[in-house]
């Protein structure tokens, strides 16, 4: 026995939930069920429990844009983070509509009936579902694995080996010698923090990452509030960060030597005496990868004051008593934190077949950054990389909403992007960092055109997305049975 919905939105980050406010205000009559396979909602934001979780962009933009972030803080906690979503949630009764303990394992599409098939996993007994429109908010990474390098001679070291994703309450590291392999945003998180207690910490990385501090609160935003209703606060602060963010990103790309000087610049003045050249200076162009940002310069703070260094080298191997660097340093350790990364996995990994056939994301080309060619009913909500997540995972639930509408008004039951003439194939993710690599053949690709290429620019996409047609290389159609009946 399946239960059918119209909607069934898969996971409950702030991609499912930011897709249930938008189901419920622009489909009311539409029924959905949002299917969480862990006993929480939150996703990211409830997994990663290390020391010090935060977001690396500020909360304005990484928040709803019809929920106000009401906090001082601009660059969150993850708690403060988790908060605000449950709020959310709650708020707009899309937790009434959240089934947790259903980890969804497969989708079948049958064009003959219009129809999803869904099977999940609760508690160890299958059920299914039936539903006209699937939306996948299952996130960008595997919630099972993180990403670790095979070290030589791990099976020696006599500490203790700990991933970020996988923290726990008995990790201990006061009084410990800490290193934390890695250089990007969890690393550069991680190192103020376990500064604190450990007796040192090493922040060892194979090559430099483009760092930036910024302070945690917005002045203007803090100033505002008070004076004027929090959603008008909100909505000025974001706008004023979205703009500010697309101006500093595209003035970047287009004159990365003066970025790269005046990033680079701005670390030397923080850490005088410091040398930069070899572990601040990147060789990548910046927003080649994201910039990782480090609030009130924490990070700076406890490197000049000595309770943190920085290594550059590479791993020889692990020892007994830490880590052997190949320029013959070795590196002690009572406690090694892997900051090594995440694996990526688009659609939770699980198989998803049309009309009986695997789809293999890698073969089709993305369809505005959320749909994919030769797929009916099926979008995905994958948010920005260059910029908060959120300003496009919004922006693809309201779409949604958009194509759902003009299906019941026209009849149609089945939607389903359509290459209209040949187009040139570009990377899905533009990104030269290692978990993007290590993904690209697992990627699909998108368009060099519209409406197959995304722009990575909040205003172009929601000019396209929320008010723009779409039609465009869209075809609406109702399955043969249907018309028989017609
Ligand atoms: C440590 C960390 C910090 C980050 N900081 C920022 C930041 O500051 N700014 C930013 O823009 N982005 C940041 N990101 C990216 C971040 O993941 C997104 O901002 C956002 O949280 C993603 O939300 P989501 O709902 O799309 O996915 P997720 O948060 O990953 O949630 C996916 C949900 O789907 C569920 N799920 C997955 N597969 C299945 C299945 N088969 N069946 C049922 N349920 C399933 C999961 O259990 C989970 O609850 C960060 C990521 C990490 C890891």
């Amino acid at each position: 026995m399946s239960e059918h919905f119209d909607v069934v939105v898969v996971g409950a980050g702030i991609s499912g939930i930011g897709a249930g406010y938008h189901l419920q205000a622009n489909n009311p009559d539409r029924s959905y069920v949002v299917l969480e396979r862990r006993d929480r909602l939150g996703g990211t934001w409830d997994l990663f429990r290390y020391p010090g979780i935060r977001s690396d962009s500020d909360m304005y933009t990484l928040g709803f844009s019809f929920k106000p972030w009401t906090e001082d803080e601009a660059i969150a906690a993850g708690p403060a983070i988790l908060r605000y979503l449950d709020e959310t949630a709650r708020e707009y009764g899309v937790d009434r509509h959240i089934r947790y303990g259903h980890g969804v394992k497969s989708a079948d599409w049958s064009s003959a009936d219009a129809r999803w098939t869904i099977v999940a996993d609760r508690g160890g007994e299958e059920v299914s579902f039936t539903c006209g429109f699937l939306f996948m908010c299952t996130g960008y990474y595997n919630y099972a694995r993180g990403y670790t390098p095979d070290f030589a001679g791990i099976e020696d070291f006599r500490g203790r080996i700990v991933h970020p994703q996988f923290w726990s309450d008995d990790v201990d590291y006061a009084g410990k010698r800490v290193v934390v392999i890695g250089s990007g945003a969890t690393a550069v998180t991680l190192v103020p923090e376990l500064a604190r207690q450990a007796a040192s910490v090493t922040m060892l990385q194979r090559s430099p990452t483009y760092i930036v501090a910024r302070p945690s609160q917005d002045g203007i935003a803090n100033w505002l509030r008070g004076k004027l209703p929090a959603k008008t606060v909100y909505g000025l602060t974001r706008w004023k960060n979205v703009l500010l963010q697309q101006y500093f990103f595209r003035a970047m790309r287009k004159h990365p030597d003066k970025a790269k000087k005046t990033l680079v610049d701005m670390v030397r003045k923080e850490l005088p005496g410091h040398d930069v050249d070899t572990h601040f200076t990147p060789r990548y162009n910046p927003w080649d990868q994201r910039l990782c940002l480090v609030p009130d310069a924490d990070l700076f703070a406890v490197l000049r004051e000595g309770r943190a260094s920085v290594v550059t080298d590479t791993i020889d191997r692990f020892t007994e008593a830490g880590i052997r660097l190949a320029s013959g340093k070795e590196l002690e350790a009572d406690l090694v934190v892997t900051a090594t990364g995440l694996e990526i996995q688009l659609l939770s990994g699980m198989p998803i077949r049309v009309d009986g056939k695997l789809f293999e994301p890698a073969k089709h080309l993305t369809y505005k950054g959320m749909m994919f060619s030769d797929v009916p009913n099926f979008a995905i909500s994958f948010g920005y990389t260059n910029a908060s997540w959120t300003l496009k995972a919004d922006l693809t639930a309201n779409y949604v909403t958009r194509l759902l509408n003009a299906m019941r008004k026209r009849g149609m039951r089945q939607v389903t992007p359509r290459l209209a003439a040949p187009v040139e194939e570009v990377p899905f993710l533009e990104f030269t960092s290692g978990y993007v690599q290590r993904a690209a053949a697992q990627l699909p690709c998108q368009g060099a055109r519209k409406p197959w290429r995304l722009h990575q620019n909040y205003t172009l996409d929601l000019m396209a997305l929320k008010y723009g047609g779409i039609d465009q290389e869209m075809e609406f159609s109702n399955p043969a049975p249907a018309k028989r009946a017609a």
